[in-house]
């Protein structure tokens, strides 16, 4: 199959008034879409259960944007098997056939961009621009695994020997479970399903209960593109009914995980133990979370820098893994950027998420909005509050982007993952201290420096400890085949979502030799 070169889909301009109005127009369409209801997949039926998941709208939180069925442990049961039945002919099909069906509902997705990114929008609590990139970032996953299934589909190249004929080739694992995330609800659902699928899997999606509505269009957009029963099943319920229960069975060959550290703590335990009949080490991918820092040295763009803290503590109110919530500045510009970023801080528009203007939405739900606040409350104590600290529930879950000036490095608020906007600003004595600072967390998954001293960016490429490092620019928006993204110790297995070695998670190699 000829397929062009993979190229990342361009973002929305939402500046221009035909693309301001075309999304005003997919909003009010897709409001008018409210209160809507929607099966479980299982083997290509759509299954209906009298429970429902309700999903709300975080920034007007009794709005209903639509419920979903909410299965049980014997769905799992028969949704594993319906899996494992697809298996058999999925796995055998060419890659070239698997791959058409994610090259098929990218087109379907890209027909249908704004009309997914409204949906981010209400079901989410994601700005326009932030909505419009996760739509693209899915898009962008479909076109990239897809391409990356035809290469691994070829034979591995072996050291010819005098007699035999030697081959090793890739085979898929078998039925998995996929439990993607809130925060990139459709493109880390995309991605974490897809890339095993089109390596020859079958999957279980067991959507995040926040955004199931999503879940449900990409499931919709899956089956227009030809994806065969029992291919991807979809499977929204609780966590301890459905996602536990699936992750101990012993049938179950791999997991695929985005989410809490405690949660994929919980799943790499539980998988780790071998159940009766059990006959394969489980595979666990698990992208977890971070404490990811931006470190601002005296030869930076100072400008330029605080630009890059504001747009990567508070984009998407701080709810990504990749947020910058710790600013690292050295002391001789510590004063300066501060300065800065408070100000540029409190020009941000809090707000709906529907508005245009608006730059900070609402966190995604109640537990979110607790939990945020209280380490707001924790921070009172342990810096210097020089922006923000306010939240507030009445509509929805509004809480103001927040700076801690003078933290100390080891305080709670610069040690443990807050998900929220929440930045801690830690004054460095000189780039090494900058260094030792950005470097003492459990995690190790973004990071940026901004300097000009050609030096100490090579030092900070060698010894800053972060699966994605950045230069000069945010810390956050990993794109597709260009920056392929994970990391370290307690943020994750060290898988790359979007890269070359991506897929190889969820195939095993084998070698046939045969003497001539
Ligand atoms: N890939 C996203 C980024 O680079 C973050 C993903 C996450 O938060 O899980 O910003």
């Amino acid at each position: 199959m000829a397929v062009p070169e993979f190229r990342n889909e361009p973002l929305t301009d939402f500046s221009q008034p035909a693309a301001r109005q075309a999304m005003t127009e997919a909003l009010a369409r897709v409001r008018s879409e409210f209160g809507r209801h929607y099966p479980l997949w299982i083997g290509g039926r759509a299954v209906d259960t009298p429970e429902r998941i309700v999903s709300y709208n975080p920034g007007r939180k009794t709005e209903v944007v639509g419920t979903v069925a909410k299965a049980t442990r014997e769905h799992a049961e028969q949704a594993l098997a319906a899996a494992w039945e697809a298996f058999g002919e999925w796995s055998r099909l060419p890659a070239a056939a698997r791959a058409a069906v994610l090259f098929r509902a990218a087109a379907i997705m890209r027909r249908r961009k704004l009309e997914l990114a409204a949906w981010e929008v209400y079901e989410a609590g994601k700005t326009w621009p932030e909505a419009d990139a996760d739509v693209a970032e899915a898009i962008d996953f479909l076109e990239y695994y897809g391409r990356q299934a035809l290469r691994l589909a070829e034979p591995q190249p072996v050291t010819p020997l005098p007699g035999e004929f030697n081959e090793t080739f890739y085979i898929p694992l078998g039925a998995g479970l996929v439990v993607p995330p809130w925060n990139f609800p459709l493109a880390i659902l995309t991605g974490t399903t897809v890339g095993p699928v089109v390596a020859g899997n079958t999957v279980i999606l067991k959507p995040a209960s926040n955004t199931p509505v999503i879940g449900a269009k990409f499931m919709e957009i899956m089956i227009e593109a030809g994806i065969p029963a029992g291919v991807i099943n979809f499977l929204p319920g609780p966590g301890p009914e459905v996602g536990d229960y699936l992750v101990a069975h012993p049938r179950i060959r791999f997991i695929n995980f985005t989410g809490s550290m405690e949660v994929g703590l919980r799943i790499y335990e539980q998988a780790a133990r071998r159940q009766p009949g059990q006959i394969w080490l489980k595979r666990v991918v698990a992208e977890m979370g971070g404490k990811d820092a931006i470190i601002v040295d005296d030869s930076a763009d100072l400008e330029d820098a605080a630009n890059g803290i504001v747009v990567s503590a508070f984009g998407f109110q701080g709810q990504k893994c990749s947020a910058c919530s710790r600013a690292i500045v050295v002391d001789s510009v510590y004063d300066e950027v501060l300065r800065r970023v408070v100000e540029k801080t409190q020009q941000l528009r809090v707000g709906q998420a529907d508005d245009p203007e608006t730059q900070v939405g609402p966190v995604i739900d109640q537990a979110a909005f607790q939990k945020i606040m209280r380490y707001i409350e924790i921070g009172r104590g342990e810096g210097r509050l020089v922006a923000g600290g306010q939240g507030d529930d009445r509509e929805g879950y509004f809480i103001q982007p927040t700076i801690f000036a003078d933290v100390d490095g080891r305080a709670t608020i610069a040690q443990e993952e807050i998900f929220g906007p929440v930045v801690a600003f830690i004054r460095a004595r000189d780039f090494d201290h900058a260094l030792a600072l950005a470097n003492d967390t459990q995690y190790g998954l973004t990071g940026s420096v901004y300097a000009r001293d050609r030096y100490k960016l090579e030092r900070a490429k060698r010894e800053f400890h972060v699966g994605n490092l950045y230069f000069n620019r945010k810390c956050t928006g990993a794109l597709v085949g260009v920056h392929p993204f994970g990391g370290w110790n307690m943020s994750g297995t060290d898988a790359k979502a979007g890269g070359p070695d991506y897929l190889l998670w969820f195939l095993q190699p084998k070698a046939v030799s045969e003497k001539l």
